[in-house]
């Protein structure tokens, strides 16, 4: 059962034209996603959407371009913490005291994390997807800047065409699937960088595009006093932008030292799902 409803639901994510008709599986052979989805399924996504886009130059590339949500829609003190966990090479790292502090606390948040990470941290992944308190969104199969034409950001070479941004954002969002029973409802690139093309993908997928607002540790650099100062610059709506794979970082002292000044402001912490975006 579950299956025709994922099946449904694929179809009408990607729109008329691009899933012929669902599979009709019985429960029972209804196999999970990802590793055992029917036969040539994937690869047929992955063609479509290469049909539907590969035409395609794109105009913009960096941080926001179009289609990027970087705020919380509507009004009131809510502002969206969410935090990367990235895989690269020195980015598997897991920061137990930012997110011990933030359960204590009950802070929910948004965890962006790649499939590298998980691939780092099964364990670990699965305990943090059981937390209700935690949305769990997609990073990236791979932790790759989203390009159709190969676009690097700060060093990191980005995917090379329509079926490698297919692969970074479906391959990790059937893997969360697999693990948290839900899909991901939002994709943030390795390094945030987009084209156009890319963030149009990434909805054909379902995928809404999860930018900033706030930039909150600069990619885990800043001091615990940097990270701190940049939060509490926070305006209501502000999406903030940190990291939970880097335990050696200012960014847990920095959220512990911001929080309780933020919470006497009056501002409330939310998921991204529980907010339209815009
Ligand atoms: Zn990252």
């Amino acid at each position: 059962m579950k299956h025709r409803i994922l099946w449904a639901a694929a179809a009408a994510v990607l729109g008329a034209g691009v899933i012929a008709a669902p599979f009709s599986l019985s429960a029972a052979e209804a196999p999970a996603p990802f590793q055992k989805s029917p036969p040539g399924e994937y690869a047929a996504l992955r063609e479509q959407l290469a049909a539907r886009f590969g035409g395609r130059t794109p105009k913009e590339w960096g941080e926001t371009v179009t289609g990027v949500k970087t705020r919380l829609a509507g009004g009131g003190m809510a502002i969206a913490l969410t935090f990367d966990a990235c895989g690269s090479p020195r980015g598997k790292g897991f920061d137990a005291t930012l997110i011990g502090f933030l359960e204590r606390e009950r802070i929910p948040a948004t965890l962006f994390v790649s499939g590298l990470w998980i691939e780092a941290n099964p364990e670990l992944f699965r305990r943090l997807a059981s937390n209700p308190l935690f949305e769990i969104a997609n990073h990236g199969h791979r932790h790759r800047p989203a390009s159709v034409s190969g676009q690097k950001a700060y060093g990191i070479q980005g995917t090379r065409d329509v079926g490698e941004v297919v692969d970074e954002i479906e391959l990790n969002a059937r893997r969360i699937e697999e693990v948290t029973g839900r899909r991901p409802a939002f994709y943030r690139s390795g390094t945030a960088h987009y084209d156009e093309v890319a963030v149009e993908i990434a909805a054909a997928l379902g995928q809404r595009v999860a930018g900033y607002s706030l930039l909150g540790d600069a990619g885990a650099t800043f001091s615990a006093q940097q990270v701190r100062d940049a939060l509490l610059k926070a305006r209501p709506g502000d999406i903030a932008l940190l990291h939970m794979n880097h335990p050696e970082s200012g960014t847990a002292a920095g959220v512990m030292a911001a929080i309780p000044e933020l919470r006497r402001r009056g501002f409330r912490f939310v998921p991204l799902s529980d907010v339209a975006v815009e």
